[in-house]
C-alpha cells in the first residue's frame, strides 16, 4: 500500500512512518516543517519507499500532488502544543480547521479512507474518571485562546463525520491522550520531554499550578499500531476512538518520578499558571481515558508503563545530547 501521512515529520507521524515502512508499505509524508523535523525521518531504513514533500495541508495543490497512487491517508498535521496555540492562536486555528477540510476533500475526490487525529482536549474540563467517547465536552469561553485548539479539533471531528455520512468517505477519528516518547520536543509545551530535559540539565522542574492536575501518558509505540489497525478495519470506520493509557499520575508526582529516574539533583519549582501561560489560562484538572472501545475493536492495550515511558524519553535525550 501507499500511505500519505500529513505531519509525518513530526513526533507521532515519524513513528507511524517507521511502522508503515516496516510493514512493507510506501509512505508519502506531507509536512510544512513547522514543528516537524527532517531528523525524525533520518535513518528509517526506508529503502527508497519514503517520500518527503514540504508543504502545508492548507495548500490544496500540495495535498493533490501527494495523492498519486495513495491508498490510505493518516491526517496528523496540526498546530500542536499549548505554547504554539497560545503564541500563534489564529494561525493555529486556520491550520487545524482549513488543513483538515482540505485533506478530507482530497480523500473524497480520490475515494481513499482517512484517519483523522483528534485529541483528548475536546473533553475539556470534564473530569470523569474514565472518559468514554460519548462523554460531554465541557469547554471554557471561546474567547480564551486555550480552547481554540479543542474547538478546532471538535469541528474537525464533525467535518470528518459529515464527510462520512454525506459523501461516503471512509473515515475514522482517534482522540489521542498525552502521547509521549522519543523524538517529542518539549519546545511546544509537552511536559514529559520538558521535565526530562530540565532534570538532565540540573535545572528546576517547572510544575505549573499546584501540581495536583492528573494526566495519563501513553507511549507512542503503543499508539501507532492502533492507528493502522483502526484504518485498516472497515468495521471501525464512521466513529471515534480514545487512544491512551489509563495509568494516572499527578504532574507533581511525575516531576518526582523524572528526578528519580534520572538521578538528578534538580529541585521542583511551582510556577503559577498565569506566569507559565499568561492571564486567563484554564487547565484541565484530570484527564483519564476509557479505551474499552478501541480494545474491543482492535485489541488496543498499551503495554508500556509510565516508568517505561520516562526511561525511553531519558534514553532518547541522553542519546541526543551526547
Ligand atoms: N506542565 C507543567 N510544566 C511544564 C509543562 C506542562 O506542569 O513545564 C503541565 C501542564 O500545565 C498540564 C500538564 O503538565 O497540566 C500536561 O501538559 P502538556 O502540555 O504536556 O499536555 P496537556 O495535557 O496540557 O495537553
Amino acid at each position: 500500500m501507499r500511505c500519505l501521512i500529513t505531519g509525518g515529520a513530526g513526533f507521532i507521524g515519524s513513528h507511524l512512518a517507521e511502522h508503515l515502512l516496516r510493514l512493507g508499505h510506501e509512505v508519502v509524508v506531507l509536512d510544512d516543517m513547522s514543528t516537524g523535523r527532517e531528523e525524525n525521518l533520518a535513518g528509517l531504513g526506508d529503502g527508497g519507499r519514503l517520500t518527503l514533500v514540504r508543504g502545508s495541508v492548507c495548500d490544496a495543490e500540495a495535498v493533490e500532488r501527494c495523492m498519486a497512487g495513495v491508498d490510505a491517508i493518516y491526517h496528523l498535521a496540526a498546530a500542536v502544543g499549548v505554547f504554539t496555540i497560545l503564541g500563534k492562536t489564529l494561525e493555529s486555528l486556520r491550520t487545524n480547521l482549513d488543513g483538515t477540510e482540505t485533506v478530507l476533500e482530497a480523500a473524497r475526490r480520490h475515494g481513499v479512507p482517512i484517519l483523522v487525529a483528534s485529541t483528548s482536549e475536546v473533553y475539556g474540563k470534564n473530569t470523569a474518571d474514565g472518559l468514554t467517547e460519548d462523554a460531554d465536552r465541557i469547554v471554557g469561553s471561546p474567547l480564551l485562546n486555550r480552547w481554540s485548539y479543542a474547538e478546532a479539533k471538535a469541528l474537525d471531528e464533525t467535518l470528518a463525520h459529515l464527510y462520512g455520512v454525506e459523501y461516503g468517505v471512509r473515515t475514522v477519528i482517534v482522540r489521542l491522550f498525552n502521547t509521549v516518547g522519543p523524538r517529542q520536543s518539549g519546545r511546544y509545551g509537552m511536559v514529559v520531554p520538558r521535565f526530562v530535559a530540565q532534570a538532565l540539565a540540573g535545572e528546576p522542574l517547572t510544575v505549573f499550578g499546584d501540581g495536583q492536575q492528573v494526566r495519563c501518558f501513553c507511549h507512542v509505540l503503543d499508539v501507532v499500531p492502533a492507528l493502522v489497525a483502526l484504518l485498516e478495519d472497515e468495521s471501525a470506520h464512521g466513529t471515534v476512538y480514545n487512544l491512551g493509557n489509563t495509568e494516572q499520575t499527578s504532574i507533581g508526582m511525575l516531576a518526582q518520578r523524572v528526578i528519580a529516574a534520572t538521578g538528578s539533583s534538580s529541585t521542583v519549582e511551582k510556577v503559577p499558571y498565569e506566569q507559565a501561560y499568561g492571564p486567563g489560562f484554564e487547565d484541565m484538572e484530570r484527564r483519564v481515558p476509557d479505551c474499552g472501545k478501541a480494545l474491543r475493536q482492535v485489541g488496543f492495550r498499551p503495554r508500556r508503563s509510565l516508568d517505561d515511558i520516562i526511561a525511553s524519553v531519558v534514553a532518547d535525550q541522553r542519546g541526543a545530547t551526547g
